[in-house]
């Protein structure tokens, strides 16, 4: 769907994969303007397809369009061609529990544009993929190394919203730490150095007791849909849930970490490595009991395997 300076979207319509035709001068390709979102459909074990909460993610791209100038579809709009694009790849969602399809919608300023200025031009599109799991590891625990060079965001910054420029600020650490063996990085607070944010794509939380912890959302990390499900399975599950500033030295006597985001479900950390100093949370007396209990909570929903009392699929 496409939308000129008015900030109406046209209806849209289903295309083969393929290239995309846009001028060498488009605003997406100089200047960063665009937003994405990454949502999945899960199949029943009767065949029928689930969402899960694609509103969530048609308002999270709303409020990233405020901070890009940019306009958005609404809300139905953005559901509708999500449902419309999955109902047309229907035959690509894997079978219940063999993976889910991966479903990227796209906001871009594809307007050209010399100066720097917002787009007079804008295309929304979803593509979808079929996909297993994120980490190779599976539900094994992954290995993260906490970054202190680089920043994810900062305070003011685009860190909040999904803008496909704070990917960019992530690569190089990122390849980095795939080379070292790590599989992602835990970004710090760019003010103290000191506080946790969160992983490449993802969400993290600090397990102690019955207490779980994650990062507040204060502006430069990313409101996970994930980070917000689990908040709510977990407040269910009986764990008092904090949503406060997590400082680094909280891993050091952490009985769990998990990350949390729609690619990575619910990923249980295995170790932690700050200032050359690794801390293993495999082997402690709580092996990944709260993640994977998050994890068969979420995951049951999402497949439809239990009631969703919540209303979070459909
Ligand atoms: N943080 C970042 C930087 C991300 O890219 C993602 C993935 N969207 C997340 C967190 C997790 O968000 P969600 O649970 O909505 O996938």
């Amino acid at each position: 769907a496409k939308c000129g300076p008015d900030g109406i979207f046209s209806k849209g319509e289903i295309l083969p994969f393929g290239n995309i035709a846009l001028s060498p001068s488009a605003a997406v390709l100089n200047y960063g303007q665009g937003l994405f979102e990454g949502l999945k459909a899960h199949r029943k074990t009767d065949g029928s397809v689930l969402l899960f909460r694609p509103e969530e993610n048609a308002m999270r791209m709303i409020n990233g369009s405020d901070r890009l100038c940019m306009p958005a579809p609404t809300i139905e709009q953005f559901v509708d061609a999500v449902k419309q694009t999955v109902m047309a790849n229907k035959r690509w969602v894997p079978p219940t529990g063999k993976g889910s399809l991966y479903i990227r919608p796209l906001l871009i300023g594809s307007g050209a544009i010399l100066g720097l200025a917002p787009s007079p031009e804008y295309t929304f599109l979803i593509y979808v993929s079929p996909v297993g799991n994120y980490f190779k590891e599976g539900l094994s625990p992954i290995n993260l190394i906490v970054e202190n060079n680089f920043h994810r965001a900062v305070l003011g910054g685009t860190g909040g919203v999904k803008a496909i420029g704070n990917y960019a600020s992530v690569l190089k650490a990122q390849r980095a730490a795939n080379q070292k063996g790590y599989s992602d990085v835990l970004y710090l607070d760019a003010v103290h150095n000191k506080y946790l944010e969160e992983v490449s794509s993802c969400n993290i939380f600090v397990v102690k007791g019955n207490t779980i912890s994650t990062p507040a959302i204060e502006g430069t990390i990313l409101p996970g849909i994930t980070r917000k499900s689990i908040i709510v399975v977990a407040n269910s599950k009986g764990y008092k849930v904090e949503e406060r500033p997590v400082s680094v030295d909280e891993l050091l006597d952490a009985d769990e970490v998990f990350c949390t985001g729609t690619a990575v479900v619910v990923s249980p950390v295995g170790s932690i490595t700050y200032l050359g100093k690794r801390v293993e949370y495999d082997g402690k007396q709580r092996v990944c009991d709260v993640s994977k209990q998050l994890y068969t909570s979420l995951t049951s929903l999402q497949m439809g395997l239990v009631d969703d009392r919540m209303g979070w699929t459909m």
